[in-house]
């Protein structure tokens, strides 16, 4: 048996710890969560031994054993930061730098958000003006045409929330037959049948902290006809036809008033940003609940449209992915049809380093915090520090775009393989391979197909 600092005849546990921790017999010891440079390692040191450590001053860590560590870390040490730096690698490979910029023409004015249509492989998209209007932009070769007239939805923006304000946003179909022109931050939107150019559902997610998520929402396709997924109430999920309007998911009341009886199956849960893996079959919703922690939760669109209308509630196939108090609304992408990156690493937004963690959504992991163990969670496979920002992914690669710009990540070696300073885009146009940028006037597109030179 390893000899542990402590003095118990027990195996060592968890992370080294500063003798000032080891030692610390009353609360509250502020510490810091230090990595050590080599993959994802940490020790755990008080904040003084951390500051000696930012002078270039080495400071020594021990392990102990169990018992030991969760007393010193949870019942007199209070963790209040970051320290040091993950390992972070990189790998030299081809890597095309090339941004190609497409001029949006002048008669489609001020446009404030974009999004991808499929016509075979070319970068093809759906543009929303500041007044209104939607147009139709083969990038390629710049033709546009003006394909509807919408309002964008007005309402009065809450109290800025996680650095997040009202904002619109335009969803469409692949087949860029309906739009949806909504306000993330806010309650308000519609659907847009571009063909009749009318609008087919109002859409009103309630009152209740909208300012918290953006707009869950989401477009489908449902044996064979155009659904959409859309929150109705913090705590509820609709879908409904988008050519009609018609409401898919009639059920009972989800929600409930002073003194009357919780519904059977009650939801505390808030809704947040839905992400369908590639293939439709399942969805991620990065909600939260309180106090507030967020918690991304996945379940089988399937089933849920076809068997049980409470899979959205309480289904069988639902779990959730992780954890992360204060911490939500940051990126995700699927890698595959059963696999998900999401950004952050850590529990807490106070101890949060950018990273990815890979879930497999399909098997059972590891029970998550105590206080929700009865709760059924994805297996995580691994996890490394670097990508930040908003997550793309064509299955092959991992993208991300973050403050200093965009990434590729093999997110199987946990490499970088390419980097593109001040390069921000906030599109993934699957089909033509594309990352696109909106900035003023223009369209800023990378491919991400490996270029032969
Ligand atoms: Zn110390
Ligand atoms: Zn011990």
């Amino acid at each position: 048996m390893q000899k542990v600092s402590c003095g118990h005849e027990k195996n060592a546990f968890g992370a080294p710890l500063c003798v000032h921790l080891r030692s610390c017999r009353e609360p509250w010891l502020k510490y810091v969560k230090w990595f050590v440079g080599s993959g994802l390692d940490t020790e755990f040191v008080c904040v003084t031994c951390a500051e000696e450590r930012e002078k270039g001053i080495s400071t020594e860590a021990a392990f102990v054993c169990e018992e030991c560590f969760q007393y010193a870390t949870t019942e007199v040490g209070d963790l209040v930061r970051t320290g040091g730096r993950p390992e972070s690698r990189t790998l030299s490979e081809p890597f095309d730098r090339a941004v190609c910029e497409t001029l949006i023409p002048n008669e489609c004015k001020k446009i404030i958000d974009i999004a991808p249509i499929k016509h075979d492989s070319r970068s093809t998209w759906l543009l929303l003006g500041e007044d209104g209007g939607l147009w139709h932009l083969d990038a390629q070769n710049g033709a546009s045409e003006l394909v509807a007239r919408t309002k964008v939805p007005s309402e009065v923006a809450g109290d800025a929330f996680a650095g997040h304000t009202l904002t619109t946003r335009l969803h469409a179909t692949q087949d860029g037959v309906f739009a949806a022109v909504l306000n993330d931050y806010g309650r308000h939107g519609q659907v847009i049948d571009l063909r009749s150019g009318k609008t087919t559902l109002k859409l009103d997610g309630g009152d209740y902290h909208p300012e918290t998520v953006p707009f869950s929402f989401a477009f489908a396709t449902w044996r064979g006809q155009a659904v959409v997924i859309h929150r109705t109430a913090w705590n509820r999920l609709d879908v409904s036809d988008a050519s009609t309007g018609g409401l898919l998911s009639d059920r009972r009341p989800t929600s409930y008033r002073n003194g009357e009886q919780r519904p059977e199956h009650y939801l505390d849960y808030f809704h947040g940003a839905l992400f369908l893996s590639p293939d439709g079959a399942h969805i991620v919703d990065d909600g939260w609940v309180w106090h507030p922690v967020g918690i991304p939760v996945v379940w089988s669109v399937d089933r849920w449209l076809s068997e049980n209308i409470w899979e959205s509630e309480d289904g069988p196939t639902k779990r959730d992915v992780c954890a992360r108090s204060y911490y939500w609304d940051h990126g995700i992408a699927w890698l595959d049809e059963g696999t998900v990156a999401i950004g952050g690493i850590g529990d807490d937004d106070t101890e949060m380093v950018d990273g990815a963690r890979i879930f497999d959504i399909t098997s059972t992991g590891t029970a998550g915090p105590k206080w929700r163990s009865d709760w059924s969670w994805a297996r995580e496979i691994s996890a490394f520090a670097g990508p930040a920002g908003k997550f793309f992914s064509d299955k092959q690669y991992l993208y991300s775009a973050g403050k200093d710009g965009l990434s590729r990540w093999d997110p199987k070696a946990g490499v970088r393989t390419g980097h593109i300073e001040n390069s921000f885009p906030s599109r993934h146009h699957v089909w033509s391979g594309e990352l696109v940028e909106l900035s003023d006037g223009a369209l800023l597109r990378w491919s991400t197909a490996e270029k032969v030179s």
